[in-house]
């Protein structure tokens, strides 16, 4: 008998035959067509060019994707991409975190807006590589831009090093440009490494400070002042506008203190509220003037050129780096020479000659 418990000695206790166990996986997932397979480059240039929001989110994901099989075509788009592109006004924003950056960008994004045309927020976030998750550039922390119709978030590339990271925004940019966007704000944490990588990729390098209690000036990295075309006071509201006026002070007598800009543009010291919405429009007109200044005297163009050069020699030197760290046999020769040279057996510079050698005798 199947089920003892059938047996007439438990009465009244039947026991019914199980059914069939479903599959755990839905069959109909199966026969659902995987991801739409890649458009070729020109499908993606084409709806870029027309300002489809769709392909341009596309062609960024190609551009940021790690997967070596999207690299030639993630190329193309961009190679193709380029003659239209290079007419927008490329803002970098920087601010240690709490300085206010998404709650100004916000309104910065909204008050450019105003006058027509679209604007893209991109980011370079150096920490999600640690976190797995970019902290900036998130659609949720710039409300009201996230909803306009002109506006286009993208979060950081979270993957890679920061040279990799910071060399596919500046090609989204290329692809943003192409696609219509005629200003561009690249968002970074103002605490010390992507601020260099940020400043040769914008026209326009914008420092958000707070007033804080004490020197100002301490923990502000030197190299990231020289970097600023301006630096703006944010919270410059309530009981904070005589501590925002007192800062905008200490910075004004501090850059008296910096060699002259190689734009020959002063940097401007301006305080202002992102979240009251209070001198918003005087910190634009600081950039509009910046705008009209370096395109009289043509630095605008000459530092484009020199910001391709350095992206050129960038480059190639992650490339030649990567192949290096990449190649198999130079890694075990490095474990080896790395564990003579801490042991004292070798010099550096012998253990460093043996791995060149090899490498060089390889190529
Ligand atoms: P981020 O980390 O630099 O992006 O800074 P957030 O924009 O997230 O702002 C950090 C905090 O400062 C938030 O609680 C904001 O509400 C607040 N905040 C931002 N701008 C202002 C401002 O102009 N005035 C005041 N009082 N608070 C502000």
């Amino acid at each position: 008998m199947e089920h003892p418990e059938n047996d007439t000695q438990y009465a009244g206790l039947t026991v019914n035959s199980g059914v069939e166990q479903p599959p755990i996986v839905n069959p109909y997932l199966a026969k659902r067509p995987r991801r739409k397979p890649l458009p070729p480059a020109s499908e993606l240039v084409e709806g870029i060019l027309k300002g489809d929001v769709t392909s341009l989110s596309r062609a960024v994901t190609l551009v940021e994707s790690l997967a070596p099989e999207h690299y030639a075509l993630a190329q193309e788009v961009i190679e193709k991409c380029l003659p239209y592109s290079g007419n927008s006004r490329r803002i970098g924003i920087t601010g240690v975190p709490g300085a206010g950056k998404s709650t100004s960008i916000d309104v910065f994004g909204l008050h450019v807006l105003k006058k027509g045309g679209k604007l893209a927020v991109l980011a370079i976030d150096p920490s999600s590589e640690r976190t797995k998750g970019s902290i900036l550039g998130d659609k949720t922390r710039m409300e009201k831009l996230s909803v306009h119709p002109n506006a286009f978030i993208r979060p950081s590339p979270s993957a890679g090093s920061l040279g990799g990271v910071a060399r596919k925004t500046r090609e989204t940019i290329v692809l943003c440009e192409a696609a219509g966007y005629n200003d561009i704000f690249v968002e970074t944490v103002g605490v010390g490494q992507s601020e260099t990588a940020v400043h040769s990729m914008v026209d326009f390098f914008l420092l958000i400070q707070i007033a804080g209690a004490g020197d100002e000036l301490q923990g502000i990295k030197r190299g990231i002042m020289e970097m600023a075309d301006g630096i703006v006071i944010n919270k410059a509201d309530g009981e904070n506008v005589g501590a925002a006026q007192l800062a905008q002070a200490q910075f004004r007598s501090a850059l008296h203190l910096f060699p002259p800009t190689a734009s020959g543009w002063a940097p401007e010291v301006l305080t202002y509220s992102g979240y009251y919405e209070i001198g918003i429009a005087e910190v634009w007109d600081m950039i509009d003037r910046y705008f009209e200044y370096v395109i009289r005297t043509g630095y605008f163009e000459a530092k484009r050129k020199e910001q391709a050069r350095w992206w050129m020699y960038e480059t190639i030197d992650e490339q030649l780096r990567k192949n290096f760290y990449d190649n198999e046999v130079v890694c075990k020769i490095l474990t080896r020479c790395e564990n003579d040279v801490l042991a004292n057996r070798r010099s550096s510079f012998a253990a460093a000659a043996e791995v060149l050698d090899y490498y060089f005798g390889e190529k």
